[in-house]
Parts: C-alpha cells; sequence; structure tokens
C-alpha cells in the first residue's frame, strides 16, 4: 500500500496543509468513491521523513509529553475542552494512501473559550504523541477548525481492552467495495475518553507541508479497542506516525479537566 513516492498535490502546496485537502476532498463528498491510495491522494513514506521538509521547523509536531515539565494552566482564563452534537453525518470513511479518516462535521468544540467544528478525524498507528516516552498502539487526531481558520487538533490514545462499537463502525466502513459507509451516522462520543484533561502546545501538522501554529490538545486518559480492533486499524497501517520532534522551548500546559 505504502509507495516510496513522495507527491502533493498542488491543492495542498497552496493552502493550509493536508487539511486543506482533506477539506477539498470532503467538498467533493457527493462525488464517486474513490479506491483508496488512487488518484490524487497524497501519499508520505515514513521510512523516509528526512526528505519531509517544513517552511518552518521549529515549532514541529509530534512532541514527546515530558509530563513532569508541563505548567498547569493558567485558572485566570477558560481552560476546558467541551463537545457538543457529537452524534451527526458521515460524508466519507477512507484509507486515503496516509491514514484512515472519516469525514464528519456535526461535532462543535468550545476550546479554551472559542469555537470550533469538527473538520475530520484520522488515526496514526502508532501513536505519534509519547507520553513521558511511552507510545500507544494507536492515536485519533480530531482535527477542529474555526471560523478565522486557526486549526486545533485533539489527539486521543488508544490502548488495548473493551472492544469499541464505534471503531467498529469505522472498521466495517472500510471494508473493500464499499462505495457508502454502512453507517450513515456515527457519534464520535465513545472514541473520545471522558476524562477531557489535555496537555497543550503550540505544533504543526504532523504531515507534509508540516504547516505551524496549530493547537494541539492532547487527552492522556487513553480509549480502549479491542486487540481485533486495533490489529483492524494496523492492516492498513502498520507505521504512520511522524518520529518525534524537539520542543525547542515551547511552553506545555497540562489541564487536568
Ligand atoms: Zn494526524
Amino acid at each position: 500500500m505504502r509507495s516510496s513516492a513522495f507527491a502533493v498535490p498542488a491543492v495542498a502546496a497552496l493552502a493550509v496543509a493536508g487539511l486543506s485537502a482533506a477539506l477539498a476532498f470532503a467538498a467533493q463528498a457527493n462525488g464517486p468513491a474513490k479506491p483508496a491510495a488512487a488518484g490524487h491522494h497524497e501519499v508520505y513514506d515514513y521510512d523516509h521523513q528526512e526528505a519531509w521538509q517544513a517552511l518552518h521547523d521549529k515549532s514541529q509536531s509530534p512532541i514527546d509529553i515530558v509530563t513532569a515539565g508541563a505548567a498547569a494552566a493558567d485558572p485566570a482564563e477558560p481552560r476546558a475542552i467541551e463537545f457538543s452534537h457529537t452524534h451527526g453525518a458521515i460524508d466519507k470513511v477512507e484509507d486515503n494512501g496516509h491514514a484512515v479518516q472519516v469525514d464528519t462535521h456535526a461535532t462543535e468544540a468550545t476550546i479554551r473559550g472559542r469555537h470550533f467544528k469538527l473538520a475530520q478525524f484520522h488515526f496514526h498507528a502508532r501513536s505519534e504523541h509519547t507520553l513521558d516516552g511511552k507510545h500507544f498502539p494507536l492515536e485519533g487526531h480530531f482535527v477542529f477548525k474555526a471560523q478565522d481558520g486557526r486549526l486545533a487538533v485533539v489527539g486521543v490514545m488508544y490502548e488495548q481492552g473493551k472492544a469499541n462499537a464505534v471503531a467498529q463502525e469505522v472498521l466495517d466502513d472500510l471494508k473493500p467495495g464499499k462505495a457508502k459507509p454502512a453507517q450513515p451516522e456515527i457519534d464520535i462520543e465513545g472514541l473520545l475518553p471522558k476524562a477531557h484533561g489535555y496537555y497543550h502546545y503550540l505544533g504543526s501538522l504532523t504531515t507534509p507541508p508540516l504547516t505551524e501554529n496549530v493547537e494541539w490538545y492532547v487527552m492522556p486518559a487513553p480509549v480502549t479497542m479491542s486487540k481485533q480492533q486495533i490489529d483492524g486499524f494496523l492492516s492498513h497501517y502498520r507505521r504512520n506516525n511522524r518520529n518525534i520532534q524537539p520542543l525547542n522551548g515551547r511552553p506545555l500546559i497540562r489541564y487536568e479537566g
């Protein structure tokens, strides 16, 4: 599935990132379903990441979250993350050549007092962020966008344990030959931890063009999936996690939730 080719289509090079490409794809959601990794999809070679180049490279993601190095969030400012309308229609579930991705837009989030809307979510194996050096088998990235274009990504860690019904819906929708999702709707609450504590820092997209000024909120409370479900995601990607990047003195903020 993985190719050594590294191609960035014009749409991604022009704007804020792979995310813009994702949004552009979302706009084509009514078009015919495309086979995985075909056509305009981007494919990244995780075995040769040194070839990836960022325009600015001092504030990159992912990072190792050294929990002892995190400062408590300022109690004088709004700190919580609250999700609403987690249940909504699915536009697309696909293996896009670099991740398993679900396009669904109903969910809204209030993040530290500001309003964001969900653009898509996708999965990395192993986790991209580490907690005190520890990887999890999977990390979900819930990509939120504010009206002014600001991006906030909520990172969720998945560990082996009880089966996850919502993860199963995503996996079922990935079976070959499915032009449309079997489930027209999804409730992503089952993919989010109950505890909304987080580690926050300013970083980047973790795929080319690695654009910076992305707000990261990594939630350390893991959510479970069964071994079979984790293996289901691994059957698409054994490795699509970017290497850990240096913190370079950036503030890391802790919020207990
Ligand atoms: Zn990601």
